[in-house]
């Protein structure tokens, strides 16, 4: 379980380090700002929808190595995907990251690698701000401004 758990830190370093999806996008045409002001971090989201399909996403924006790390693997695991899905595996995201039961982590894949911060309640805001911010961009259209207070 230890080894796991090193891989699933070298995942998050790496994601924190280099994001991916990292910068504006200008064909957006749904955004949100979050703030997470327990930790200071904040996030841009942009995404372009195409029907109900996430076609393109981007982020930008500064925070601790989690929630760069949590919004770099988010905008990788969403693209292409359908809204609900999106909707769903927020779902079950934040079930995982909660340790709240009847998670379906089949639906979370890499993103598996968050199950830890459950073990640290502080972080949990830090590991779900991303997924607040591109809930609120889906939902709230051009402008949102999603806090996680
Ligand atoms: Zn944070």
């Amino acid at each position: 379980m230890s080894e796991l758990r090193d891989l699933y830190q070298q995942v998050i370093i790496d994601h924190s380090k280099r994001p991916r999806n990292f910068g504006p996008l200008e064909s957006a045409n749904k955004n949100a700002n979050g703030h997470n002001p327990l930790c200071g971090d904040k996030i841009s989201v942009h995404v372009l929808t195409d029907g109900d399909k996430v076609k393109d996403i981007r982020f930008e924006g500064s925070g601790c190595a989690i929630s760069t790390a949590s919004a770099s693997m988010m905008t990788e695991f969403v693209k292409g995907k359908s809204i609900g899905e999106v909707e769903k595996i927020f779902k079950n995201f934040h079930a995982l990251v909660t340790a709240e039961s009847g998670v379906d982590e089949e639906t979370l894949g890499k993103l598996a690698v968050f199950s830890g911060v459950c073990e640290f309640p502080m972080r949990v805001k830090c590991a779900t701000l991303a997924w607040h911010t591109l809930h609120g961009a889906l939902e709230g259209g051009p402008e949102a401004v999603v806090s996680t207070e």
